[in-house]
C-alpha cells in the first residue's frame, strides 16, 4: 500500500482535520490543533505530509521518526502536525486489518472508560447548577477552572471565591461527585501555594497545571504543602518533554494530548513511562471528534488511564459541536459517566465527509481570549 495524497481541512470552531489517502482506497483521518496559528499548521501539514507521499502507511514508527527528526524538532507546531498524520496512519492500518487501533497496541486493558464533564467555562461563577445538570446525566466527575485572572500576588477575596464555588458543589454532592480543578497555568507560584492549600480540605480529585509547565520546579514546592494529586502535561510534546516530570517525581497525573504530543503511539509510550513511575494518566482532549476518537483508542489499551476528558456540547455557541461531523454518534455515547470501548475498525469513526468539505470552505480564525490584570498587565488565559 502507498500513500497517495494528503488533504487538510480547517473546521470551525478551532479544529484542523487531515485526510491521508492511499492507492488501495483506504483513507485515514487525523486531527491537529490550530492554537492561534491555523495557517502555519496547515501549511506545515502540507509541507511535511507531501514528504511521505509514495511511502508505506503501515510503517508508522519509521514515518514518525522521519517526520519528527529534523534540526527544528518537537515544538507545538511540528508536534501537532506529526500527531495528526500519525493518527491518520493508524486509522488506515486499523481499517485495513479490520480492527480498532487498540487491538494493534496490545488489546483492551479495561471494560469501559470513565469520562468527566467540564463545567463553568473560562470564568466560573454559578457552577452548582451545572454540576447538578451533569450529575443528573450520570456523570460522577467534573472539572472546572479555578479562577479568572490572578496577579502574581492578588487579593484573598479571589481565593475565597474559588473556595466558595467548590464548596457549593461539595456540600451538595458530598463525595458522590469528584471535582478536578484546573489552575490552567494562569496562577503564579505565590498564589498557587495559597490556593492549593485552601482547596485541600475540599478534597479535589486533582489540581491541574497549578503553574505553567515552564515553571515545573515549582511543582515540588507546592507538593510540599498539599497531598492533593497534581496533574500536568497538556501543553507538552513528545516523551522528551515529559522526562523531567518523571525524574522530578512529584506529579501524580500526566495529561498528554494525543493531537499535540506526537500521536497515538507517542501517547501510549509516555503512559508506559508514567506507569513505571506509578503515575496516573488522564489524557487531555478538549478538541474535535478525531482527536477524541484517537484518545479513546489509547485509553482502551492503557491500564493507568483512570479518567478521560471530553468536550461534548461545549462548542455549540462558537461554531460546530464535535458530534456534528460524526455519523456513528453512538461512539461518543456516555452512560452513567462512562463510554464504551470503540469497536469499529481504525479510529472507529464514520465521518460526514461532505459536511467537512463544505464547512472547510468557510475557514476559521481562532483567537484566545485576551486577559488583563487590574493594573493592565497581561494575564495568562
Ligand atoms: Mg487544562
Amino acid at each position: 500500500m502507498k500513500i497517495t495524497d494528503i488533504k487538510v481541512y480547517k473546521i470551525k470552531p478551532r479544529w484542523i482535520f487531515v485526510k491521508v489517502s492511499t492507492d488501495e482506497g483506504i483513507d485515514g483521518w487525523g486531527e491537529m490543533i490550530s492554537g492561534t496559528k491555523t495557517e502555519t499548521v496547515v501549511a506545515g501539514a502540507y509541507e511535511m505530509g507531501n514528504r511521505i507521499i509514495g511511502r508505506n502507511p503501515f510503517e508508522i514508527e519509521r514515518l514518525w521518526q522521519e517526520l519528527h527528526r529534523s534540526f527544528f524538532r518537537s515544538g507545538p507546531i511540528n508536534s501537532t502536525i506529526v500527531s495528526g498524520i500519525e493518527m491518520a496512519l493508524w486509522d488506515i492500518k486499523g481499517k485495513y486489518f479490520n480492527v480498532p487501533v487498540y487491538e494493534l497496541l496490545g488489546g483492551a486493558a479495561r471494560d469501559r472508560i470513565k469520562v468527566y464533564s467540564w463545567i463553568g467555562g473560562d470564568r466560573p461563577n454559578e457552577v452548582q447548577d451545572q454540576a447538578t445538570d451533569r450529575y443528573n446525566k450520570g456523570f460522577t466527575a467534573i472539572k472546572m477552572n479555578a479562577t479568572e485572572e490572578l496577579h502574581y500576588i492578588d487579593s484573598f477575596k479571589k481565593v475565597q471565591d474559588v473556595i466558595d464555588r467548590v464548596t457549593s458543589i461539595r456540600e451538595k454532592f458530598g463525595f458522590d461527585m469528584e471535582i478536578g480543578i484546573d489552575f490552567h497555568g494562569r496562577v503564579h507560584k505565590p498564589m498557587a501555594k495559597v490556593l492549593a492549600k485552601e482547596l485541600e480540605p475540599l478534597r479535589p480529585m486533582f489540581l491541574e497545571e497549578v503553574v505553567l509547565p515552564e515553571n515545573e520546579e515549582a511543582f515540588s514546592e507546592i507538593a510540599q504543602h498539599v497531598s492533593t494529586p497534581l496533574a500536568t502535561g497538556e501543553r507538552l510534546h513528545t516523551r522528551w518533554a515529559f522526562k523531567n516530570i518523571f525524574k522530578q517525581g512529584v506529579i501524580d497525573i500526566i495529561q498528554p494530548d494525543v493531537a499535540l504530543v506526537g500521536g497515538i503511539l507517542e501517547t501510549r509510550k509516555i503512559a508506559a513511562m508514567a506507569e513505571a513511575y506509578d503515575m496516573a494518566v488522564a489524557p487531555h482532549a478538549p478538541y474535535g471528534p478525531i482527536a477524541l476518537a484517537a484518545t479513546l483508542q489509547v485509553d482502551a489499551c492503557t491500564p493507568n488511564v483512570f479518567i478521560q476528558e471530553q468536550s461534548l456540547g461545549i462548542h455549540y455557541n462558537k461554531g460546530f459541536d464535535l458530534l456534528d461531523f460524526v455519523k456513528n454518534k453512538e461512539v461518543f455515547q456516555y452512560t452513567n459517566g462512562y463510554v464504551d470501548l470503540p469497536n469499529k475498525p481504525g479510529l472507529g469513526l464514520e465521518l460526514d465527509e461532505d459536511l467537512i468539505e463544505e464547512i472547510s470552505q468557510e475557514g476559521l480564525i481562532w483567537t484566545n481570549p485576551k486577559w488583563k490584570n487590574y493594573d493592565g498587565t497581561i494575564a495568562e488565559w
